[in-house]
């Protein structure tokens, strides 16, 4: 016990210096608990912000926007392009506060961070391609086309097991857009919401950018509530569970404000007959076991033919016994724990729940006591189940693959849309006709074919449908969600003809 005070303490004081090297002020001591899932042990206590605070900071990012939205988009960028900067100069540091603070191991939380260099770089080459169409009019002397423009305050609102990346997605992209922002990050996670709010404001200042442009409120979902209900928040951007988008909607709805929900997913894989296993099964294994389960994309479905499921079902078994699972400080440790024992008891009822729904536990699913009492490490579950049940429709946030059969491939189709969520999906086939197929059936936002349904690249639209909540962020053409569209028609000629021949007087 003396031991783990220690190890605890000494994470504390690991928080603490890379706060400090990060630049950070250590916050006042107030009710708001960082922990770290390492040893379970309190990081740092942290003020949680009061309603006259989340007030004063949505007034400040909205005075701040009046100004912003006017600069030259191209030159918004150059906030953008120093963030980056300092992210590359301090991706270390602030990969080992993500490890702290989300339990995510070395590797990943370094990929965490690169994410948010990664669309950074997309940002600033964007600001260059905020372009609107022109269409033909149908008056002579006339053009036509639409322009975008700035929208205003966007709230973002996100969740603990993406602590950093999902609000760079957010954050580059609304201020080249010309957006200010606010960020709720979550109450789980709000050490490294405040290193990257430190960085964010010391980019504004050497660029000579107004550092109202970023606000940070923190507590729980009291605060986000407030951030919900205010009408200066052009934009509600919400990562969470679908529990939370239910909601968040309809109250942005109620006041006519836009949402971009980002909800929880209950991703499947189809592994067809003609599949490369030694590849299925790696990409399984990093899908379902990465992150410890605890990525919105994490593979919680498994769909195998009947003509390979027992050996495809045993190689994962022998692959999972090979998974170290332990500190994600150290090497070579490939899972780490879960976020806390709200999840370990989520896992645990699951679990149970799957057998007595006729399920076979392959192996995993138990505790590993390492690090403390309250610390969750947990051996990734391999579940074989009769049938999709409803146990098996939910989301359980946690490293449980339940693995179901098929005999024809409409069957597995239907069986990876009979969710309500509708994130992430794949396809292991060497048959095009068979990818082919999956990817015009699937009704996942993601659809990949030989590859896991975990791990998207930025320059894509990253979302999902049905009941995942329809938004689109990073990539592509997600900026659109960002700012507002005009249709405009200028007249060049001495007369003035309606539209539709309309004659009038
Ligand atoms: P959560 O829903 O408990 O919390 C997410 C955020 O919402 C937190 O900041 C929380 O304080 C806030 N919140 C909760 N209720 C609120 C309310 N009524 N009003 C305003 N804010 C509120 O989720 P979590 O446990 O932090 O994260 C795990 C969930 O997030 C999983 O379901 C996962 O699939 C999902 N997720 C989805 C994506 C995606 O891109 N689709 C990405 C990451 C996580």
């Amino acid at each position: 016990m003396t031991q783990t005070v220690n190890f605890s303490e000494q994470l504390s004081l690991r928080a603490r210096a890379l706060l400090h090297s990060l630049g950070a002020e250590v916050p006042e001591p107030g009710p708001l608990l960082a922990r770290t899932p390492i040893s379970g042990g309190v990081l740092l206590p942290l003020a949680v912000d009061a309603p006259a605070e989340v007030d004063a900071a949505i007034g400040r990012a909205a005075t701040a926007f009046e100004s912003w939205r006017a600069v030259p988009a191209p030159v918004r960028a150059g906030l953008v392009r120093r963030l980056a900067q300092l992210l590359v100069a301090h991706q270390d540091e602030l990969a080992e506060l993500v490890t702290l603070e989300a339990g995510k191991i070395g590797a990943e939380a370094l990929g965490e961070v690169q994410e948010m260099i990664d669309v950074c770089e997309f940002a600033i080459g964007l600001s260059r391609q905020l372009y609107g169409a022109t269409m033909p009019s149908e008056r002579p002397g006339h053009r036509l086309m639409e322009t975008w423009h700035p929208l205003g305050v966007v709230g973002v609102i996100s969740a603990f097991n993406f602590p950093v990346a999902v609000w760079a997605w957010n954050t580059a992209i609304a201020l080249v857009c010309g957006d200010t922002v606010v960020w709720k990050p979550s109450e789980t996670t709000p050490l490294t919401a405040l290193a990257c709010h430190t960085l964010l404001r010391r980019a504004a200042v050497d660029m000579g950018a107004d550092p109202a442009v970023h606000q940070l409120i923190q507590g729980d979902a009291t605060v986000g509530s407030a951030l919900v209900d205010d009408g200066r928040v052009a934009l509600v951007s919400a990562t969470g569970s679908v529990r939370m988008g239910a909601t968040v909607a309809p109250r942005v709805a109620a006041r006519f404000g836009r949402c971009l929900l980002e909800l929880g997913g209950n991703n499947a894989a189809i592994v067809a007959p003609s599949a490369d296993l030694d590849l299925a099964v790696r990409g399984i294994v990093f899908a379902a076991a990465g992150t410890a389960g605890q990525r919105c994309t994490s593979l919680r479905r498994l769909i195998a033919h009947r003509s390979i499921a027992d050996q495809l079902v045993e190689r994962l078994a022998a692959a999972y016994g090979q998974l170290s699972v332990g500190n994600p400080l150290d090497d070579g440790v490939l899972v780490g724990p879960l976020i806390n024992e709200r999840a370990f008891a989520a896992m645990q009822k699951a679990l149970a729940g799957s057998v007595a729904e006729g399920g076979d536990i392959i192996c995993g699913g138990e505790r590993v006591e390492t690090l403390g009492p309250d610390a969750y490490y947990v051996r990734p579950a391999l579940v074989r189940m009769p049938a999709q049940t409803e146990l098996v429709r939910e989301e359980t946030f946690a490293p449980i693959l339940y693995v179901l059969t098929y005999d024809e491939l409409d069957e597995a189709i239907a069986l990876n849309n009979g969710v309500t969520q509708g994130l992430s999906s794949s396809i292991f086939t060497l048959d095009q006709r068979e990818a082919e197929q999956f990817l015009a059936g699937s009704d996942c936002g993601i659809a990949n074919v030989n590859i896991g349904t975990s791990g998207a690249e930025i320059g894509g639209a990253f979302g999902g449908e049905k009941n995942t909540g329809g938004g689109r962020e990073s990539g592509s053409d997600s900026w659109k969600a960002y700012m507002r569209r005009a249709t405009n028609t200028v007249n060049y000629s001495t007369e003035l003809p309606l539209a539709q021949g309309i004659h009038f007087g």
